[in-house]
């Protein structure tokens, strides 16, 4: 029988969300014992191969490349999950959300007292950078949100657990970490 497929992103985070999910120690040989990973940093597969059963995504989006990548999850995986604070809330990387981008870039990378002679990044490679950190849920439907920065391993274990075995997620508070 074909194993559950799940894929992962990172998309505005620090990959301590993707560190928490190694953190479940030696679950892990459980897991790819019950699961194939398609797209994901944990196996470095870079496209979409097929459809995915779950699709977990870290970081919010600050970036057109970000809106895109997570548009690709949604069409590509049946469940996506919103994991950690970034994705859910936009985290520390929408502390800039009240400032101007124009601003942010400015003192980024021209008026940073460790730059010199500095020039704003303008390369027609660059993804543009929105006006603001977007949360998951303000782009594409999501269907379940694990907190935490990053949520304890137990948690996204028990969740997986759950999912996969199509039973509802009973998370006991304990593992249900916010900070
Ligand atoms: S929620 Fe925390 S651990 Fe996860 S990507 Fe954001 S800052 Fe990193």
């Amino acid at each position: 029988m074909s194993k559950p497929v799940v894929a992962t992103a990172s998309l505005a985070g620090c990959f301590g969300c993707h560190m928490s999910v190694l953190d479940i120690d030696e679950r892990i040989l459980t897991l790819i014992d019950l699961v194939e990973f398609n797209k994901s940093p944990i196996d470095d597969i870079k496209t979409f191969t097929k459809q995915c059963d779950i699709g977990i995504i870290e970081g919010g989006c600050c970036n057109s490349e970000n809106v895109e990548n997570l548009r690709l999850f949604r069409k590509h995986c049946k469940i996506l999950i919103a994991l950690g604070e970034c994705a859910i809330m936009g985290g520390l990387p929408a502390m800039r959300n009240g400032i101007p981008v124009k601003e942010c870039l400015e003192e980024a990378y021209l008026n940073c007292p460790t730059v010199d002679d500095g020039i704003i990044p303008n390369d027609d490679e660059l993804p543009m950078i929105l006006d603001r950190v977007y949360p998951l849920h303000e782009i594409v439907k999501i269907d379940y949100y694990l907190p935490g920065c990053p949520p304890m391993a137990d948690l996204i274990w028990n969740a997986l657990v759950a999912l996969l075995e199509g039973k509802p997620l009973d998370l006991p508070y304990e593992v249900v970490k916010f900070d």
